[in-house]
């Protein structure tokens, strides 16, 4: 055995010794045998020519063992030639062939009387061919392979007696090309025995190394010759990458120069020269990995053999998380959710989720969504909206969400998402906000009029800008010298849509900007206008503006007062104000407080007190000229003629839609001063939520008083027209324009008395603007003789009025309070069918009108505190303003869940609504509620009694096709009024 002790001792580690056994077999003899003369027991049979040559004998090895052996010994004879033939040797895969020769050949000497002719040599032939051949030996056909000479005949035996040596001779042949060949054995006159013939080739047997297994290989034909051959993996092995496994077979059989491996795939690992299933419990990821692992947190497996673990219920593996990771969750919410807004700009806060879900890569989303009142349904806020720095992907816990629309009501849900958000299934984990964006600031005041240029001041004036988005209560105009560039600027506000600036220097180019200011914020100064004062006249003194120094300030308020207490006096004293009809006075500490409260305000005056009426129109309103004046169509009757809507195009500035009201032909004076009177008045005023009047046509004929135009008519029509249109929202945007028109007005000591939703007008843009000033009570159907004298709106006056004509700011603040119960249940009459005696004695005793259908509470107790009896006890308009304000910025404090307002059954309500019970039919109460249209959906849903009826609820009512919200609210609103009087009147318990 030729193996190394290295060798040996590996052998016996990876094998047992029953393998053992076979393997050093592998191992002792890498060659496949094609001829052994020795294992044949029986004859030969070779051939031999001539046949008196070479002999077939057969003996003893030197073991004793039974061999066949051929002997030639013809040394006698001169020129002996004896050949000797083996049979045909199939190759197979040979292509180098060993052919081993033990044999023994007596050296001449030792021959007794041998002559010259005796040879010690003889020699080795081979002849290929691809089948056997005759028995004939054609030596011409014989490639010689060597001459074999014995190394020694004789060996010194133990007793020193000279003993035959067995000769070993090995020769090579080959590449050989035929399928088989014969060996030849020439002998020309030795002595010899040919013990044995060993004809072989050598091959490099099958072996696994590094898990790669490489077949029985051939060795190559030339000595130095590797062969390569190309391993293949084991079971459940790779070949490592680029790195395919390979080994190399030499001349002499032998594996040499490994190179690549195969390796264990994922889910096995390397147990000896096999891959072995990784265990339950355990993984391996990637062929790359040596060992199997223990599954990482929240993960398991049951499988053998497994390259990853599967997540626990709830928990996950992000896409690009390796199997080694643990298995994660989502995060929880943010936590403390804050926000604050800014107009339309909210910007929301939080802090980070408690549980990360076992991961660093949270970031935040954010969900807005817009959502309507009643119903509440949202949408998603569109791309309309910008989000800085981002709406997703958010790493840092704050974001600002800007371009938000005014006065709309916003959900904002802040989700907390890591890696494995998206793969959950659970529910989404996120903290919510519900905000109601005020107003947006006004739009750019874009036209301005320079009015006046002077030495030392410019007069501009200008228009509203086009999107006011609420109440503008001031302007900004800000002014510099054109050559200062803006570094050094002033600037001067004024309430109205003019202003003069004073104090300028002459012959300078000034650059004005102006910018209107409402509860929303200033706007954006709109265009640079240049003026260049003009030229200074020597001589002249410079006249500083009233305007701007408050020592003169002081002086002309300490004056105007006077000249108020005057007329107030005045007024006291005959007893009479607006255009000489006895309404109430306004004398009082009110009044005068006012006066001297807001000395910066201007203070109404009353038209009545100019003895020439005239003047006072003059004084206040501006004359237009008729050819300016277009009239379209009429649109309404006024007391004193028709009212039309038309344009208006004065010289130098754009034309506008107006209404025009006109004094019938054939008027007398009285009612020419009558109608003018309202001009008189409306042209003191100077509020977007006070109508505004343009001008009088008092020099022509018809006498015209031009108004701006008010494109959805009078407040209650409007609302009828929209019943449950608007959201709560909107209707209390528009109650907070109708209160900021009164503080206006009550600020100047106006007090109107004749506040009403009728006599309120809607523009396009839903604001309201307060009107109907002067005689309009006489005009104003609602007004009915009191026992106090003069015609007074019982319904919506205060009873100090009513009952000794107190009509102050107070009495108003009354009237406000009915005219929110009209615009929250969309113009329908207070206290309904009663009559005015009913309302008044009903009031009296201390009841009040009870909250309009889904009504938020608030709003109603705003009612009645204007409806309290003792009028100081009354909010004040700013307060009004005030809490409107804050419902409109806040608007969770306005939400009433749809309906669940249920209305208190009052005596007050029990004496005037309908006796529902009293009806027969469905349609005889429809037609009651003025509902009548839907007759034929009550029918067609099988709800034939009013029993049946007053067990629906508003999904019900909702089911028969009835969309409007607000005739739903009707329908739902006297369902309830139904059940009640079911169960108190009747004792009829109605079960829903
Ligand atoms: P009055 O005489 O002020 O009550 O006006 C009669 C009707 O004319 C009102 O009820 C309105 O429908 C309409 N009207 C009055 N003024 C305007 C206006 N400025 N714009 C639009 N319509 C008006």
């Amino acid at each position: 055995c030729n193996l190394t002790a290295t060798c040996i001792t590996l052998i016996i580690l990876k094998y047992s010794w029953d393998q053992l056994q076979l393997v050093c077999a592998l191992y002792v003899s890498s060659a496949v045998t094609l001829l052994d003369s020795k294992a044949q027991q029986t004859e030969l049979e070779w051939i031999s020519s001539p046949p008196s040559g070479w002999e077939e004998i057969s003996g003893l090895d030197e073991n004793y063992t039974p061999i066949r052996t051929y002997q030639v010994c013809q040394v006698m004879e001169p020129n002996q030639n004896n050949w000797l033939r083996t049979n045909w040797i199939e190759k197979g895969d040979a292509q180098r062939i060993f052919v081993e020769l033990k044999f023994t050949l007596r050296d001449c000497n030792s021959l007794p009387g041998v002559v010259g002719s005796c040879k010690e040599t003889f020699n080795l032939y081979y002849q290929e061919t691809d089948v056997e051949v005759g028995r004939n030996i054609r030596e011409s056909q014989y490639v010689k392979i060597d001459t074999i000479a014995a190394d020694e005949s004789f060996t010194q035996g133990d007793l020193g007696e000279r003993k035959m040596k067995l000769n070993t001779e090995v020769r090579i042949i080959g590449p050989l090309s035929r399928r088989g060949f014969y060996l030849a054995f020439q002998d020309v006159g030795a002595c010899i025995a040919l013990v044995s013939v060993k004809v072989y080739y050598k091959k490099c047997w099958s072996i696994i190394e590094n898990l790669a297994t490489f077949p029985d290989t051939v060795t190559g034909s030339e000595f130095s010759s590797l062969v390569e051959v190309e391993g293949t993996c084991v079971s459940d092995a790779e070949e490592e990458a680029d790195n395919s496994p390979k080994m190399h077979c030499s001349a002499e059989g032998e594996w040499l120069v490994p190179i690549g491996k195969c390796i264990c795939k994922a889910g096995f690992h390397q147990k000896g020269d096999a891959c072995e299933p990784c265990g339950r419990g355990f993984y391996k990821s990637s062929s790359q990995d040596l060992q199997c692992s223990r599954c990482p947190a929240h993960s398991y497996n049951d499988r053998e053999g497994s390259w990853r673990c599967d997540c626990e219920d709830g928990y996950y593996r992000a896409l690009s998380d390796p199997p080694s990771v643990a298995c994660t969750r989502p995060p929880s919410a943010p936590q403390n959710l804050l926000y604050n807004i800014n107009h339309t700009t909210v910007s929301l806060e939080w802090t980070p989720p408690a549980d990360t879900g076992g991961r660093n890569d949270v970031t935040y989303r954010i969900i807005c969504r817009r959502c309507t009142w009643e119903p509440e349904e949202c949408f998603p806020c569109g791309s309309n909206v910008g989000y800085a720095p981002q709406q997703s992907g958010l790493t840092d816990t704050y974001v600002t969400i800007t371009d938000l629309l005014a006065h709309a009501n916003y959900t904002f849900e802040v989700e907390a998402v890591n890696g494995v958000s998206d793969l959950s299934r659970t529910q989404r984990l996120f903290a919510a906000i519900s905000i109601a964006t005020s107003q947006a600031a006004p739009s750019q005041v874009s036209e301005v009029i320079k009015e006046r240029v002077q030495q030392h001041s410019v007069q501009l004036s200008w228009q509203e800008p086009e999107q006011p988005n609420g109440v503008i209560t001031e302007y900004e105009i800000k002014y510099y010298e054109k050559d200062q560039k803006d570094r050094i600027y002033s600037t001067v506000k004024s309430k109205s849509t003019s202003a003069t600036v004073n104090n300028l220097k002459p012959s300078t180019a000034y650059i004005f900007q102006i910018r209107a200011f409402t509860a929303a914020g200033y706007g954006t100064f709109g265009p640079r206008v240049e003026v260049t004062t003009k030229e200074e006249s020597t001589g002249s003194a410079t006249v500083i503006s009233s305007e701007q120094n408050p020592v003169i300030i002081i002086a002309v308020v300490a004056v105007a007062g006077t000249i108020i207490l005057v007329f107030m006096v005045f007024g006291f004293i005959i007893g009479r104000r607006h255009c000489g009809y006895s309404k109430a006075d306004q004398e009082g500490d009110e009044e005068l407080y006012f006066q001297f409260k807001f000395p910066g305000t201007k203070t109404y005056i009353d038209p009545e007190t100019y003895e020439d009426p005239n003047r006072a129109v003059h004084q206040f309103a501006k004359e237009l000229d008729a050819s300016c004046i277009k009239i379209e169509r009429v649109i309404g009757a006024g007391e004193f003629g028709e009212v039309c809507s038309g344009r208006l195009k004065l010289p130098g500035k754009r034309d506008v839609s107006v209404a025009i009201k006109t004094l019938k032909v054939g008027y007398t004076e009285k009612q020419r001063r009558d109608f003018l009177c309202e001009a008189s008045i409306m042209g003191q005023f100077d509020h977007p939520n006070v109508v505004h009047l343009e001008g009088v046509v008092t020099r022509g004929k018809p006498v015209m008083i031009v108004i701006e135009y008010m494109e959805n008519g009078s407040l209650d029509a409007f609302l009828r027209k929209h019943d449950g249109q608007f959201t709560v929202i909107q209707l209390v945007g528009m109650l907070h324009g109708i209160a900021a028109g009164m503080r206006y007005l009550s600020d100047m000591g106006y007090v109107h008395r004749d506040l009403a939703a009728r006599n309120i007008l809607v523009n396009s843009n839903l604001v309201c603007k307060v009107s109907d000033f002067g005689l309009v009570i006489d005009d104003d159907p609602e007004a009915v003789y009191t026992t106090t004298g003069g015609k007074i709106p019982v319904r919506w006056t205060a009873m100090e009025a009513i009952q000794y004509r107190k009509f102050t700011s107070a009495s108003d603040v009354w009237s406000y309070g009915i005219v929110m119960w009209e615009v929250m249940s969309y113009g329908e009459r207070p206290y309904w069918d009663m009559s005015n005696q009913d309302v008044i004695k009903a009031i009296e005793e201390g009841y009040r009108l009870p909250a309009p259908m889904d009504c938020p509470p608030g709003l109603h107790q705003l009612m009645l505190d204007c409806w309290q009896k003792d009028r100081a006890d009354r909010p004040k308009f700013d307060q009004i303003v005030g809490i409107l304000d804050k419902m409109i910025r806040n608007p969770n404090t306005l939400k009433t869940p749809m309906g669940t307002c249920t209305r208190p059954i009052s005596p007050l309500l029990d004496q005037n609504t309908p006796d529902f019970t009293s009806f027969r039919l469905v349609s005889e109460w429809l037609e009651a509620i003025k509902m009548e249209r839907y007759i034929d959906n009550f029918t067609a849903a099988g709800y034939s009694s009013l029993e049946s009826v007053a067990r629906m609820t508003i999904e019900d009512v909702m089911s028969l096709g009835i969309s409007l919200v607000g005739h739903q609210k009707k329908i739902m609103s006297s369902i309830q009024t139904m059940r009640a009087q079911m169960l108190h009147l009747h004792g009829t318990g109605v079960q829903v």
